[in-house]
Formats: structure tokens, sequence, C-alpha cells
């Protein structure tokens, strides 16, 4: 029996004792043709990259308008929010890699030390193999398709596992884009967190999760066992601290919009308003002001304002507006899932609103009384994902970045970091490991095989390494280890 068949049985045998699991790995052939495919070299050439990225850009191109009618579906989002957020990244990403992927693949040529003078050392991009990307719900494409880009661009196979809730965008990744890609290739996994964990239970050489902390630690656990490197793009609490030297307008827009924007339902969206007292009672008018322009005097007939994705995180939100005192907002509707825009205050720092990440219309304002009390409340919690800092005195905004950590920052605006395909975007500690976006997500799905090639001739050369060792040997040699040509030399 093949080696091949061997493990996939012994896979089998091992998913039969998953609980309410029956016997066979649903996904075993899936991933054959997949390793098959990965083995058999087909995604190593740059043409075929090529081909695939440019399969994904006619998708997006092609299928605008489903795209555009699922994501209103799923989120109620605008047009202009989901034509920005989620399909012109994915195409800048996709432009990039097309443009740059033949640098990318190249070998790097590294420094070498005297000994390997006449050697070439460089280092080759190697796709991991089969790889896994698992996406949440809020911006249902732009995650799936963004990891997905930088993949392919890599050389990789792909299980793309799209969110079981935002139910309309996953049955467009199931039934459109596979026309669209190499189906020995790539595959797509339907289903929730009982599929996922029985889809995790197999060998994967890479995974890139994208979700919530919580099922962060349980992919986390189930990669270790078979010591797979993984990317956790995780969520948390992102803080916003205002500056009293502030203009209240400016802010209160630029804050309302990040915080509104897909009706909150944004990783990266600041979680919570840290500012003076006297700061609190500008930006409430400023806020109020901000929604009603943007939204109109009712906000639930804005056709510019997204939905909650499903009644269990509806009535989530809703009891959340019981935390402090509403000062602006309030509203919700359970039949058309609406929360409205809402702002918060007098709320206290036990209150369930400041302990969980609140991915919704709803910004709470807690009062500090000077930028090291908010630097000491945010160095007190887990670090974030975002970070902002608002001050007309860039020394305040720069405080703030020096004296904090957090996965990205943003000075006196919101997540329009998320917008450069040259930064990397991740978290650090709570909120992931691992970066992405543009270069960095070809690096995240490459491994950096360090290569070494030295001649068979020249013997002469490794003769002081060998024994009988002597102190001269010794001091040649490390000299030798030492010290570097000024000037490229290689023989090979
Ligand atoms: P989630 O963690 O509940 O689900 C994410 C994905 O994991 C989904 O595809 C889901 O089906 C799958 N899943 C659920 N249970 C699983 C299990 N037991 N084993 C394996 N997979 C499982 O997150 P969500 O509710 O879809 O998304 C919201 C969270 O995602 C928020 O915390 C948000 O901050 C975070 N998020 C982070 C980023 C980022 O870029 N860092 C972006 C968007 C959302």
């Amino acid at each position: 029996m093949p080696l091949s068949e061997l493990s996939s049985m012994l896979e089998s045998v091992i998913l039969g004792s998953v609980k309410g699991f029956s016997g066979v790995n649903p996904y075993a052939d899936t991933l054959k043709r997949l390793r098959d495919a990965f083995n058999s070299g087909r995604t190593r050439p740059a043409e075929f990259r090529i081909s695939q990225l440019q399969g994904l850009s006619r998708f997006l191109k092609e299928n605008r308008k489903l795209l555009l009618d699922t994501l209103a579906q799923d989120l109620n989002k605008p047009t202009f929010e989901a034509d920005i957020s989620e399909i012109v990244l994915c195409e800048a990403e996709i432009k990039l890699a097309l443009n740059n992927l033949r640098t990318w693949m190249k070998d790097e040529q590294v420094e070498k030390n005297l000994v390997t003078q006449l050697d070439s050392a460089f280092i080759r991009k190697e796709p991991y193999g089969v790889t896994l990307i698992i996406a949440p719900w809020n911006y249902p494409l732009n995650l799936l398709l963004v990891p997905l880009v930088g993949a392919i661009a890599a050389g990789n196979c792909v299980v793309l596992k799209p969110s079981e809730m935002s139910k309309g965008m996953e049955k467009v990744i199931a039934e459109v884009l596979p026309q669209y890609l190499h189906k020995n290739c790539f595959a797509t996994v339907l289903g929730g967190p009982q599929e996922a964990t029985i889809l995790l239970k197999n060998k994967f050489d890479y995974i890139f999760f994208t979700g919530s902390p919580r099922v962060g630690q349980i992919v986390m656990s189930a990669a270790s066992k078979y010591l797979t490197p993984i990317t956790l793009e995780l969520g948390g609490k992102n803080p916003c601290y205002v500056d009293d030297n502030c203009d209240p307008q400016s802010v209160a827009n630029r804050v309302a919009w990040f915080r509104f924007f897909n009706a909150g339902q944004t990783c990266v969206a600041p979680d919570y308003v840290l500012c003076s007292r006297e700061t609190q009672e500008k930006l409430l008018p400023a806020l109020q002001s901000a929604v009603t322009q943007f939204y109109g005097k009712e906000p639930q007939n804005s056709p510019d304002l997204a939905r909650i994705i499903n009644d269990r995180h509806f009535h989530r939100l809703r009891g959340l507006l019981d935390n402090g005192r509403v000062a602006i907002g309030g509203q919700s509707d359970v039949q058309e899932l609406y929360i409205a825009p809402t702002v918060l205050v007098d709320v206290k720092e036990t209150d369930p609103v400041m302990q969980e990440e609140i991915f919704g219309p709803i910004l709470p304002i807690l009062n500090v009384e000077s930028v090291d009390e908010a630097i000491a409340f945010i160095r007190k919690r887990e670090k974030p994902l975002a970070l902002y800092a608002f001050s007309k005195d860039s020394k305040v905004v720069n405080k703030v970045l020096d004296q904090t950590s957090s996965g990205n920052f943003g000075g006196n605006d919101g997540f329009m970091f998320m917008t450069i395909t040259s930064m990397p975007f991740g978290g650090v500690g709570h909120s992931g490991m691992g970066e992405y976006h543009g270069k960095f997500t070809f690096d995240t799905f490459s491994y950096r095989r360090g290569c070494l090639l030295r001649s068979p001739r020249l013997e002469m050369i490794n003769k002081m390494r060998y024994p009988p060792y002597s102190p001269g040997r010794q001091r040649l040699l490390v000299w030798f280890l030492e010290h570097k040509l000024g000037f490229p030399c290689s023989i090979l």
C-alpha cells in the first residue's frame, strides 16, 4: 500500500475517535487531492501563481454586483463601505502581488564569512505546502481573500474555511470562487465550530486564522499537535485617547466614522475613548453632530449604516446598552437587527462593556485626568490590536506611541493604516501573532530556507577545520569565520 494511502487511512482512524464524528475523515479526499497537487510541483512556477492571481482578479471583477449584493444581504453593508473595505483592498493586494511576484520569489543572497566566500549563500522562499485559511464574518471577503493572495503568490495549496455566519458570502465562496481557481490546488470547506474542529484534526503545513482570541487558542492548540506554524489575527479592545488639545469636531468625525463603519463590527475599530471630563463635554455635541450628519436624524432609515450579523450578537449588544448612561443613540430594533450609533458615558472600568470587545456601534467614554493616566490604563490591559491617540500636540501622540504596545497604531485618525500595503498588519500578545498585507503576506506564507551551496572541490580550504586540532588552526578558523570580503565573490 502506498505510504500516502496508509497515512490517510491512519488519519481516518484517529478522526474516528472524535466525539460526534462517525468514523470517516470527511476531508481526507480533498486534502489528498491538494497534497498530491502540491507534491507534483504544479503551484511552484511563477506562471501558475500569476494565472491564479489573475483568476482571483477576474472573480472580483466579474462578480462585483453579486459580491456587493451578498454583503448587503449578510450585513446590510452599504455599497460604499463594502466596495472600499472588501473589494478595492483585495484588488490592490492582487495588483501588488502581480507586479512584484517575480522579485519577491527571487533567492535573496546573503553576506558570507571568509570560510564560505567562494560559495553560494542565499535564502530560498519556499511554499509551506497545504495551508488553511480560517476567516470570520465581519469582512467575509477581504479576510479570506487577502491572505489567499499571499498564499497563492507564495506557491501554496489552500483550504478556505469561510465563516458560517455570513451565509451569503459562504455560499459565493463555495460555489462561484472555485470557477476561477485550479480545483486540485484550492478547496473550500463549509461549516461552523463542529466542522472546523474536525478539519483541524488534519495536518496542515500552515494555518492562518482570523477571529476571536477564544477560538484562536483552540486553533493554536490543534496546530501544536503537528507543530504547524500559525498566524493568529485576533481581536480585543482598542483604546482611543483624546487629548484636551484637539479640535473636537474633527476628532468626533474621525472617531465616529471608524467606530460606526460596518456598524462597529471591525476588529480595529476604536472600542472606547479615554479623555478628560472637559473634553468629553466638548466631544458629545460634536459626536452627536457627526452622527446626524452621517446618518440623518433617524439613523435607522439611513442606507449608510450596516446591521448586526445575527440575533445572538444583537442581544449581546443590546445588553451592553444598559452600561453607564446613554448620551447619544441607544435605540434598537430586533426585527432589523438594528442598534443605533450609541455613545455611553459614566461607564465604569468594571462594567461589562469594558470586559469584552464590543464589536458593535457602541462607544463608551471613560474619563482620565491626563495622558499619563490614559497610558497607565492602557498598559494595565492586554496589548490591543490597534491603539489611537488624538492631539494637536505631536509630543502627546508620540508619548502614547512610545509608552504603549499594540498591533498597529494610529495618530489622529482611525484605521487608515489598513489601506497601506507596505505596512504590516497584525496583533501582538493577546491580539495575535504574525503579520500580513502586501509583501508581508507573501513572507508569511513562505518558509525562508537558508541555503549554502559549496564546491565539491577545493578540499584544501576545509583542512583547517579537521582534527587533529591545534591552537594555531583554531585561531585561523576563528579569524576566517569572523571576517568578510568587502566585495561579492562566488564560484557556484
Ligand atoms: P470566531 O473566532 O468566532 O470565528 C472565526 C472563524 O473560526 C469562523 O470561520 C468560525 O467558523 C471558526 N471557528 C469557530 N469555532 C471554531 C472552533 N472551535 N475551531 C475552529 N474554528 C472555529 O470569530 P468571529 O465571531 O467570526 O469574528 C469576530 C472576532 O474576530 C472578533 O474578536 C474580531 O476582533 C476578530 N477579528 C480579527 C481580525 C484581525 O484582522 N485581527 C479581523 C476581523 C475579526
